[in-house]
Formats: structure tokens, sequence, C-alpha cells
């Protein structure tokens, strides 16, 4: 801003300074005009004066009343050039606090003077005229006195003869023609005056109108001049309140500035004054800090070989105190694989004593779908033991034993809870098998999946192992993965393949260890509940595909969901690897003797097949056969790892309470009883004699008696209701040669 005004400012003094120059210019002009014409004036009364004083005759007079006149006229002018003058000083002198008034003033002296000097020449004009007078009074006198003499020449002449006035007259005549010729003369140059008079006048003329339009110019100049000092009036004015604003800003940022330096310099003082007194109660601390210096100082000196005793008995005591660590280590290593060890061997022992094969009964419960007919009435009932129920018909009560029973109202989390042990024991690298055994319809889906609302033991079973793996992950990495499988008709197929369809072969291990593998089954790693939901609905959705009725499918094939975890001991680095199968098997009810024929009829032999394997494995197992029959179906030979060796395998039977389904109950518990009562050994037994001295009667037979019966080693206790069969015809079963569900099965 103040930048812009002082160019504007630049600008105007510069058309200020134009401008004053023109002004100077033109006043200059009128003076010169003035001046030429103070001359012209002072030439004329010059040549006035010469005619006057040459001419003395009447039209000398004439030519000086006409230039008197014009001396008059010229007056006049000169009156009115000065009265202008005047005014354009007077208008001149708005500005006289400039530099260029002090040039208007000091022309305004010089047209003084010039006036003063035209003064003096009007002056000298003036007693021109008078002498001129006087020369024509003189003239006149002169006239006055020559008439008078022609006069008295006249009388003399009268009186004087006529010869004297001849003589006379002839003088006069030769004087009057010599005058006469004076007066063409005179009156010749005076024509040649009167002609440069009006030469003059003519020039005068001009010179006036000259002198007009340097007035109208110089008018115009002043009004310019005027307008340009208005603006500039103005924009001092301007310049003058910016300023003023400049300069009260100025002041007023001065004055706060000067109000803050105040108050800081205050505060300044202040901390002044605190530090001088800090400085003064500083200064025998400092006297302290000194003398601690230089002892500190001293101890520095020393302090390297302090230092270097220091480290070095330092060193020595870590050492020490490594090695002890070291020592204290091993011994807690050797400890905790003593104590691996012992744990291990208290849950094998464990185990052993209940059983490394464990069958238990799940009774599901009456539902409004099953209708209130007659035929759906409850036949089982329980007692306060257990592992006891009762199957009641036609007016004849059997008792079934088993490792426990699960009455109709157990619910899902008491059932996993059952089971959870052998579950976790995975972790700890072992094999285990969870089957769900049963006809269709009696909850074994219900008790592996269950609903997503109450889920079963597979996603139960996962649930616990992420919880295992968290609780555990400071001393274990461990990872958990899983694969689903299916058997229907003795045909393995991969349930998280692309192809469900693909049929998959199970294999020898190439590298000669004698385990078996599938090659293709799709291994998924799973670490959260969502994973895990996952991968059970890509299951689900794979083994619906070729069938329009899910159940339909699964009553026929075996789901097999297998769980793998491996772990390595941070620690020790030690590994492990442990299977868990959980298998939910197809329905084991009996098919129609009439009704089936052609796929159904193919359907049935393989379920029979593969399910009386299970049995016979199981039981060869139990017995500690040394030939177990593994070969004998997919599903066995598949889970040969997980079924031999001290694997653990869980048995849940499921049983309808209806009546309507008590040929299938009877045939279950017929199953879960040969399985359970396989001779276990004598510390089992005798631990079972020890608690169920009542139940000695079912266990009628030795070890060694049984074993007799055929090439599996089972006992007969419970099932005396259907009746026994005999061990030839059980083989023939075993060899898949009977083509319906064996009724001899239970007597096994
Ligand atoms: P399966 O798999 O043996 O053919 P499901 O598990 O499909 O039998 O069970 C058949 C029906 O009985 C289903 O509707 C299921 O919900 C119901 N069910 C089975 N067990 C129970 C139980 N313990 N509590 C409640 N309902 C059950
Ligand atoms: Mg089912």
């Amino acid at each position: 801003m103040i930048s812009c005004l002082q160019e504007d400012k630049v600008r105007l003094q510069e058309e200020l300074n134009a401008t004053e120059s023109q002004r100077q210019a033109l006043s200059s002009s009128p003076q010169s005009q003035l001046e030429g014409l103070e001359v012209k004036l002072s030439d004329q009364t010059q040549e006035l004066n010469k005619l006057c004083s040459e001419l003395g005759t009447t039209d000398l007079e004439k030519h000086l009343e006409i230039l008197v006149l014009e001396n008059d006229r010229l007056k006049q002018e000169l009156n009115g050039c000065q009265l202008q003058l005047q005014q354009l000083r007077n208008s001149l002198s708005g500005c006289i606090s400039c530099e260029h008034s002090k040039e208007n003033t000091l022309l305004h002296k010089q047209v003084t003077d010039l006036q003063l000097e035209l003064g003096e020449k009007v002056q000298l004009l003036t007693e021109l005229e008078q002498h001129l007078k006087d020369v024509l009074q003189e003239k006149t006198d002169r006239e006055e006195r020559l008439n008078k003499r022609l006069r008295d020449c006249h009388l003399a002449l009268a009186k004087q003869p006529t010869s004297s006035v001849k003589y006379i007259t002839k003088k006069v005549e030769v004087e009057s023609s010599r005058t006469k010729q004076d007066l063409e003369e005179a009156q010749a140059r005076n024509h040649y005056l009167q002609e440069q008079i009006a030469v003059q006048r003519r020039l005068l003329a001009d010179q006036e109108q000259q002198l007009q339009d340097s007035w109208r110019t110089s008018a115009q100049l002043q009004a310019q001049i005027m307008m340009y000092e208005a603006e500039l009036e103005q924009t001092r004015g301007e310049m003058l309140e910016t300023f003023q604003a400049m300069e009260d800003e100025k002041n007023q940022a001065i004055e706060e500035v000067f109000l803050q330096a105040r108050s800081e310099m205050k505060t300044v003082h202040e901390n002044l004054n605190g530090v001088r007194m800090n400085l003064l109660s500083i200064q025998p601390a400092l006297k302290t800090l000194t003398s601690d210096y230089n002892c500190l100082k001293n101890h520095v000196r020393d302090f390297p070989c302090l230092l270097q005793d220091a480290v070095n008995q330092t060193k020595r005591e870590i050492y020490q105190a490594v090695e002890e660590a070291q020592k204290t280590n091993q011994d807690l290593l050797r400890k905790y694989k003593r104590e691996m060890q012992l744990r291990k061997k208290c849950h094998n022992e464990l185990v052993r004593l209940r059983g490394n094969i464990r069958v238990l009964c799940r009774v599901r419960p009456i539902t409004l779908e099953d209708g209130t007919g007659l035929d759906t009435r409850n036949i089982i009932s329980f007692d306060d033991d257990d592992g006891v129920l009762y199957v009641t018909h036609r007016g004849k009560t059997t008792m079934f034993e088993l490792d426990k029973v699960f009455q109709p109202h157990a619910l899902q989390a008491e059932v996993f809870q059952e089971v959870q042990a052998l579950i976790t024991s995975c972790i700890d690298g072992y094999n285990v098998c969870i089957f769900a055994y049963g006809q269709t319809g009696s909850g074994k889906t219900y008790t592996m999946e269950g609903s997503p609302e109450d889920p079963g033991i597979n996603q139960r079973a996962l649930r616990l192992l992420f919880g295992e793996v968290a609780e555990r992950s400071a001393d274990w990495d461990l990872t958990i993965t899983v694969s689903m499988a299916e058997i229907y008709n003795e045909t393995l197929r991969n349930l998280l393949a692309k192809d469900p369809s693909e049929k998959l072969e199970i294999k020898l291990s190439p590298d000669g260890s004698g385990q078996l593998y599938v090659p293709g089954l799709i291994q998924i790693r799973v670490e959260s509940v969502d994973d895990i939901n996952k991968v059970f609905e890509l299951g689900r959705v794979n083994r619906a595909t070729d069938f329009t009725n899910v159940n339909e499918r699964s009553s026929r094939s075996h789901a097999l969901l297998i769980v793998s975890v491996t772990g390595v001991n941070l620690t020790s680095g030690v590994r492990t690897t442990g299977k868990l199968n959980l298998v939910d098997l197809a329905g084991s009810e009996r098919v129609g003797k009439s009704g089936a024929e052609g796929p159904r009829l193919r359907e049935a032999q393989n379920i029979n097949k593969s399910l009386l394997a299970l049995g016979d494995v199981i039981c060869a197992l139990r017995s500690k056969q040394p030939y177990i029959p593994f070969r004998n179906s997919k599903l066995t030979y598949l889970l040969q790892d997980s079924l031999s060796g001290d694997s653990k395998t869980l048995m849940m039977v499921q049983v309808s309470p209806m009546e309507k389904n008590v040929n299938e109950t009877v045939c279950s518990l017929k199953f879960a009883q040969r399985v359970r009562s396989v001779e276990l050994g004598t510390m089992v037994r005798r631990a079972e004699k020890q608690d169920y001295s009542s139940r000695q009667d079912y266990e009628s037979e030795s070890p060694s008696t049984a074993a007799q019966q055929g090439r599996l080693n089972i006992s007969h206790s419970g099932g005396s209701v259907v009746g026994k069969t005999t061990a030839g015809k059980r083989r023939l079963m075993a060899s898949g040669e009977v083509n319906h569900r064996p009724a001899a099965l239970p007597a096994l």
C-alpha cells in the first residue's frame, strides 16, 4: 500500500515538474512579449521624439496625438496584463509552500521590476510629451513670430520700393520653393513613418493576439495546475491519513511491545532474583559438590582398576551362576522328562485300567416327531449304576452293562465331559478313535455333529484342542489339521476335495516305516472355530453331492473327521504326532430279507462287512490277539494306526428307547456288550471284579476259555435274550459271505 502510494507520489511529482516547466515557459513567454512590447514602445517613443524633433508641423501633431492614444491603449493593455498577472499570482499563492511557488514569487518579482521599469518609461514618455508640448508651444510661438514678421515684412514691403519688393518676393519665392521642397520631403517622410506606424500597429495587434493566446493557455495551465494541485492535495491527504494510521499502528505496536517487554523484564527480574537466591543457596552445595567432585575424580582415577577387578569378579560369578543355572536347568529338564514319562505312564496306566477300548451307550430321548403310538413306548430303564440299562420287552427285562450309560436327558456337554480326557491325550501324541454306532435315527449324528446351537463331539473336540494349544503355547508349538472323508460301498472319498467323487487309495508309506497314508487326502490347517465351521460346511456340501437326501446317504456311509495334532516341545525339541478320528458310522440296522436287492443289497453287504470288521478288530485288539484283521474293511484298514498300539478307542453306542426299535436296540447293545466284554487282562478284570462283584454272573468265561471260542477272544456276558451263534458262523460273516445284517452279530 505504502509502496503504491509512494509510486503515485513520484508520478505526481514528475507531472508537477513538467507542468511547472510548462508554466515557466508560458510565464516567460508573456514576460518576453512584455519586454518586446516595452522595447517597441521605447523605440516608438524614440521614433516619436525623433519625429517631434524633426517635424514642427501640424501633421506631426496629429501623429503625436495618434501615438499618445496608442500609448494610452498600450498602458491599458499593460494594466490588464498586470491585473491578470496579479490574478495568476493570487491563484498560485495556494502553492506558496512548494518550490514552484518560490519560483513564481521570483517571477512575480521580476514582473514587478519590469513594471517599475515600465513606470519609469511611462514617466519618460510623459516628460517627452511635455517636451513635445513645449516644442509645439515654441513652434506656435515661432509661427506667430514668423507671421508677425511676415506681416511686418508685408507692411515694410508695402512701404519699400518695388525693387526691394521684387527682391524680397523673389527671395520669398526662392525660399518658398525651398520650403515647399522641404515640406514635400517632410511629407514623404511622414508618409513613410505612417506606414511604419501601420506596420508597427499590425505587429502590435499580432503581439496582442499572441498575448491573449498566451493568457488563455496560461489560464488553462493554471486550471490544470489547480487540478493537479487538488489531486496532489488529495493524495497528500490520503498519504497523510495512511501515514497517520501507520503511525498510530506503529505507536500502538510500540506501546504493546513496550508493555510486553516491561512485563517480560519484570518476569526476568523476578527470575533473576530467584536465580540469585538459588545461587546463594547453591553456593554451599556447590562447595560440597566440588569437594565431592574432587573425591570422585580420585575415585574415577582408580575406577578402571576397580572396574576391572569388579568385572573379573562379576564374570567369575556369572560363569558360576550360569554353570549353576545350566546344572539346575538340566536337572529340571531331567525332572521334567521324568515327570512327562511318569505322566504318560500314569495316563497309560489309567487308560489301561479303564481299558484302551471303552464302550459307552447313549439313549436318545423320544421326541414329538416320533408320534404317540403304542410302538413309541419307552422300553429302556436305568438304575443308580450309571453303567447299566434294562430293556423290557414282552414281559422280559434284560440288563446290559457298559462302561457308561447316558440317559435321554444327558446334555451334549456331559457326553463330551466323558470323552474329553481322550481327546486331550491326542496332543500328547496318542491316536484316538471315537465311533458313533447305532441304527439310523438313534442319534449318532446328533452326538458327533450336533446342531449349531448345541454342537456335538466334533466341534467341541476341536475347541478343546484350540484351548489346549493356546495353554501349552509357552512350551509347545502345536499345529492342528483336519481332513474329512467318507467310506461308501467300501470306497474312500475325500470330502474336502474339489471333486469328491474321486476315489482315494490307502497305501503303505514308501519310507518303510509300515505306516499307512492316503495320497490326495486333503488336510486343512485350522486355528479358529470359524475355520472349523468352514471345513465342516465344505464336507457337508460335498457329502450331499450325489444324493437328494443327505440323511439317506449318511445312513449308508461312514463319515470320518480326522484331526491331526503335531507338536514340537520348545524346551526339549521332542516331536509328537497324535491323531483323533471321529467317525459317524453308517446305520447298523438290518435290511429286510425280501426288500434287499440291487444297489441297496450291495450297500447293506458293505455296511455289514465293515461294521463286522470293526467289531472283529476291536475284539482282537482288546484281547491282544497276534493277528488283527485290519484289512477286512476299508474302515479298519484306514484306521489301523489309530486302533493299534497304545491307541485309544471309544465306542458310543446310540440306541432308541422306543418299542418299535427294540430289535435294533438290542442288536446294538449286544454289539456293545460283545466289544466291551472282550478280555482285557488280569488287572482290569480284577478291578472290575472288585467294583462290580455283582456282575460276576456275566463274566462266566476266563480269557483262555474265551480264546478257544474262535479267532476272536470274546466273552458272552449279557445279551442272553438273543441266541448265541457259533464261531463258524461268525467266521462266515467276517468274510462277508452273508448278505444281510447277521443275526449272529449280537451273539459275538
Ligand atoms: P442318526 O445320525 O443316528 O441317524 P440323528 O442324529 O440324525 O440320528 O438323530 C435323529 C433325530 O433324533 C434327530 O432329529 C435328532 O435331532 C434327534 N436326536 C437324537 N439324539 C438326540 C438327543 N440326545 N437329544 C435330542 N434329540 C436327539
Ligand atoms: Mg446320521
